[in-house]
Order: C-alpha cells, then structure tokens, then sequence
C-alpha cells in the first residue's frame, strides 16, 4: 500500500488548523481536509463573530451611560445591519491568516471535501483514496438541538450572524456561554430578550456569586432572565410572505416556578450545547469509539460527548488522534489549539506528552466579564472539605472607581496554606486578570507569593492582588496588616 502521507488532519477549525501547521513545521508530509471553510467555527460562527458583535454592543451601552461620565451624547441610534456588516468585515479580515495559500506557504497541503474512513490508515476523498501513517480528527461540533414539540425557524450560532433585521424580542433558549452572551449584546442593541434555562441559575458552570452577580447586571439591564424553566412547546407562524420582511413567530410554552406560561417573540435561539461531528466518518471501519449520551441531560452536558481519547489525544485506533470540541473536553479555541499541540507532539514526534488539564482557564464575555479557573467554591468543599475562600468586591478598587465599572468580584479558593484551587472573577478585563491565578495554578504559586508581587496601579489587576492578600488578613495580627498597608498600598481594614 502506497502512504501518501505521514499524517492527514480531518477538519481546518482552531485544533486542525494548528495540529496541520506543526505537523508540516516538525518535516511531516501533512494534508488538511476541510469540508466547508477553513478557520472552522471559532473564525465562521463562534468567538470572532459573537466577541464583533459584543464590541457594537458594549460601545452601544457605554454611549448610554455617556451622562455619567460628563458627556452629552444624542440619543443612541443603533443601525443594525451596518453592525451587522462590520462583524462580517472583521471576519473577512482575519480570514487569510487561514487561507489555503497561508498553509500552503507553511508547507500544509490543503483539499475540501468530505473525507471517510475506510481503513485505520485509509480515507476516501472526493473519489480519491488516500493513506497516511497517523490522522488527527478535528471536526469539531455543531448546536444541540432539545427535543422541543413544534420546535422550528430558529436560530444557532451558525445562522444568527447572518440576521439584518434586529430582533423586536428574542427569546434565547439555554443559559450557558453563547446564550448569555448573545442575550446582552442583543439587549445592548435594542432587543427585548428573554432567557431560558432548565439549570436553577444562570452560568451553571460558573462559580455562584458570579452567577448571581450577572443575574443581577441582566436584570438592571431589563433583560428577563428565567432560570429552572421547563421549555413545553413551541408554536411557529410565517407572518409574511414577502421574502425580505418574513418574520417568524414563536410562541414559547414553558413551566416556570409551578406556573404554566407563553412568551412570543420574533426570534428564538437555541444554545443548549454542542454536539460532536462525528456522522459520516465511519469511524467504525477505522476502530474509533464515540461516546454519546442521549436525551436533555447528555445535551446539557456535552463536554462529555465526543470521541473517546487517552491522556495523549489517542483514540481507540492507535494511529489515529482527536482533538478540540469533536473530543468533547473543553470546548473552547484555546483548549483545541493545546489538545491538538499534545497530539501532534505523540503522532509525529512520538513523544509521549500527556495532556495537563490542573489549570484550564476560561472567559464568558459579558460585561462584566466572568472568568474562571480551577474549583468553584461548591466543588473545593466537597473535594478538599477544609478550604479558605478570599473575596473582595470592586466597588473600593481604585481603578474600577475611576472607570465607572464598580460591579464585580473576585474570588479565591485556597487551601490553608494558601495553594490556590481556583479563581472567579465578574470584572471588567477579567479575561486578563484570570491568568495571574492560572499561572499560580499551573506552577504552584501560593498566594503569598501573588500577594508579595508588584502589580501596577492602578489597574484591574490590582484587584486579583487584593484578593491574594486576605491571605494574611487570616492569618494578620493587626502588625502585619499595617506592613501590607505601607509596604503594598493595602487598602482593608485593620482586623479588629
Ligand atoms: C457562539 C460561540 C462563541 C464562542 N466563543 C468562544 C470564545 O470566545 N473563546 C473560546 O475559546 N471559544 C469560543 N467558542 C468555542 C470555539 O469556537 C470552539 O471550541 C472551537 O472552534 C473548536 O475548534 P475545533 O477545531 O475543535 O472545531 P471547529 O472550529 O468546529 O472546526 C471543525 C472543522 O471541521 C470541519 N469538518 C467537520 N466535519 C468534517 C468532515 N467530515 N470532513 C472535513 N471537514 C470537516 C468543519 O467544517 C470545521 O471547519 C465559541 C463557540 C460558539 C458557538
């Protein structure tokens, strides 16, 4: 059998295009297939869409507030297909960094088509058969869909981007990342929006005070949020049948707090989670497993669909890997782009690194923005039992004061010793400010350690810094804490 090549990457979203790129860097004869776009969901439908359109809608919402700050600013006048049309351009900007000249020049051969297996070392494309040593599989996933009577004519990610016409009232279906950030930046853009879960809180997999927390910034914002919420039904009416003003009604039947309700909107996104792409592979003739859960549970907990895999990204066929959201770990772009990075590292260079998952941190981009690593507090109870929880608010942070952005928190789990178990923040820039306890995570800094390093003021930063130094607010005499005060600028209050 002629091997044409020594590893063949199934799917050109963040994990193929990264496992192709390294694969051809490392001397391996690489081909990418893709069957639609390269760049995948992260670029088409995912994080560059959904963080374009949070943008308009944040500037939207600050030019809102514009009187607080002293600023007399006319009435905001939202043109939504012109918002429309620039996240469309920022998609089209960052489109060539994955262009199929791009690869090219980095020695990835790239074709489209639908590829299936037919062997461990064969697939078939457009016609062709062709072998290779190793495969890596990277397709990703698409929108879950609950088994709702009636339900139609609605909305996932891979659509929503492509609306012109703004919403009167969307109605979003599950209130997790992508349903929580699409319900504020449409509420921020003029939307009426209600939110749905069957989860008794919002963010579910989020610490509970930042959850509430963002619960309580939806509400100020007039968004109605919906938590424990049984979705019953949906009824569908086409209300025009003109093609460009057709609009679509929904009446959503649902059970909340022992009470039968109906809400109609104009819209209805669901984002209930993802499922992986694995139909039409034939994974069975190459000896790969899948592992799949039926029904609204396994829907609700998809980071435990996918392709089986082992520490290094093996699946049941020894030659053939996976990784990113088709393996159903995390399922974000930086988690793909890592998981695809240990297994190209074992398929090419067969060393046997082992994924490291002690610190995978993660950001939902609302405003503020919820971040998060490690053990949420519930979680650190039941492993750990003895732990100490440091949190401060933001609203006696400098740097929050003078920006006008004083709702937020940050959160420490730690154990006794001050080795940190996770970390939770509702804050302006807490995408940035999570690193600072991802690095202490993933490299066993304690908290004395974090508390006793120099961070800039004023900034959001400070604040992680702040939560660091409660650390010794427990153990403080009152000395210490004068110390931390005229050595740090720590700003607490002596311990009474
Ligand atoms: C609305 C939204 C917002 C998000 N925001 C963020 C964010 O801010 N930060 C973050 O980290 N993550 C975010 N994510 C998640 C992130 O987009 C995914 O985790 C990431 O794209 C996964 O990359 P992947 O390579 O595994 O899959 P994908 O990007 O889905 O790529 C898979 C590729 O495989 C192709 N393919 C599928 N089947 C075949 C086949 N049989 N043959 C050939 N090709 C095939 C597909 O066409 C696709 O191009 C978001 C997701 C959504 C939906």
């Amino acid at each position: 059998m002629a091997v044409n090549y020594d590893l063949i990457v199934l799917g050109g979203g963040s994990a193929g295009l990264t496992a192709a790129v390294m694969s051809a860097s490392l001397g391996a004869r690489t081909l990418l297939v893709e069957r639609h776009k390269l760049g995948g969901d992260c670029l088409h439908t995912g994080c560059i869409p959904s963080k374009a359109l949070i943008r308009s809608a944040n500037v939207a919402a600050l030019a809102h507030r514009a009187s607080e700050f002293g600023l007399n600013v006319p009435a905001v006048d939202v043109d939504f297909p012109r918002v429309m049309e620039r996240v469309a351009g920022v998609i089209r900007a960052i489109e060539p960094h994955d262009s199929p000249e791009h690869l090219a020049s980095r020695g990835v051969e790239v074709r489209f088509g639908e590829a299936r297996f037919l062997s461990p070392r064969e697939i078939t494309l457009n016609g062709e058969t062709l072998h290779s040593r190793k495969f890596v599989i990277a397709t990703g996933s698409r929108p879950a869909v609950p088994p709702i009577e009636g339900l139609r004519g609605y909305l996932t990610n891979e659509n929503i981007f492509e609306l012109r016409k703004r919403p009167e009232h969307l109605i979003v279906l599950g209130a997790g990342p992508v349903g929580v950030e699409m319900a504020q930046a449409f509420r921020r853009l003029g939307s009426l929006v209600t939110l749905l879960d069957l989860a008794p809180r919002i963010l579910p997999r989020e610490d509970a005070d930042v959850s509430a927390l963002i619960t309580s910034v939806f509400k100020q914002e007039g968004i109605r949020v919906c938590a424990n919420a049984k979705v019953l039904r949906d009824t569908v009416r086409e209300s025009s049948s003109d093609e460009n003003d057709a609009m679509t009604e929904h009446m959503i039947d649902f059970e909340h707090g022992g009470r039968h309700e109906t809400i109609g909107g104009d819209a209805l996104l669901v984002a209930v989670g993802r499922r992986p792409n694995v139909a039409g592979l034939d994974l069975e003739k190459a000896g790969v497993a899948v592992h799949l859960e039926n029904g609204p549970q396994g829907i609700r907990q998809g980071i435990q669909q996918g392709i089986q895999i082992d520490a290094r990204c093996r699946t049941t066929a020894s030659n053939i890997y996976a990784c990113g959201d088709v393996a159903g770990r995390y399922l974000f772009t930086h988690t793909a782009e890592y998981e695809a990075k240990i297994a190209v590292t074992n398929a090419i260079l067969h060393v046997p690194l082992k994924l490291d998952y002690r610190a995978v941190p993660w950001v939902t981009f609302t405003e503020p923005e919820a971040a998060r690593v490690g053990l949420t507090e519930e979680e650190a109870r039941q492993k750990y039992g003895n732990i100490k929880v440091h949190r401060i608010t933001l609203d006696h942070e400098d740097r929050a004061l003078t920006d006008g952005e004083t709702q937020g928190l940050v959160k420490v789990i730690a154990t006794p010793k001050g080795k940190v178990l996770g970390a939770h923040i509702a804050s302006a820039r807490a995408g940035e400010m999570i690193l600072e306890y991802t690095l202490a995570m993933q490299h066993g800094l304690p908290l004395p350690k974090l508390s006793s390093t120099i961070h800039p003021y004023p900034t959001f930063a400070l604040a992680a810094r702040h939560a660091a130094d409660l650390y010794w607010r427990e153990k403080a005499s009152k000395t210490l804490v004068r110390w931390l005060q005229r050595i740090f600028g720590y700003s607490g209050a002596i311990p009474k």
